[in-house]
């Protein structure tokens, strides 16, 4: 799946493709539990998912990981700042962006 017409941007078809890299988590920091920014919440519908983890991949913040038992993606809230780039990267639209109610 490719969702850019640049040539020089590869199209890979899964996280798979992929070359292995460090990965970083976060952790509390003098900010706190950084998700209480959020405006939007992305969530995910898993019936489309094709575990592909480009979610996982693009999440700047490190929020999104994946459940051992089901390969499905997990999200954490507490640190999620509802960017959105998950859901514009997912190739089968299973993230949707909801507004929070306070
Ligand atoms: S909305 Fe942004 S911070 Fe939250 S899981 Fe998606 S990519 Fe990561
Ligand atoms: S939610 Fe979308 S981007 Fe994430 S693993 Fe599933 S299909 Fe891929």
């Amino acid at each position: 799946m490719c969702r850019d017409d640049r040539p020089e941007v590869q199209c890979w078809t899964s996280y798979w493709d992929l070359p292995y890299g460090p990965v970083s988590l976060p952790v509390k920091g003098s900010a706190g539990k950084t998700g209480d920014w959020r405006t939007f919440t992305p969530v995910v519908n898993n019936e489309n998912c094709i575990k592909c983890y480009f979610c996982y991949m693009y999440c700047p913040e490190g929020t999104i990981s994946v459940n051992d038992e089901t390969g499905f993606v997990k999200i954490d809230y507490d640190y999620c700042k509802g960017c959105g780039i998950c859901a514009k990267n997912c190739p089968k639209e299973c993230i949707s962006m909801e507004k929070m109610s306070k």
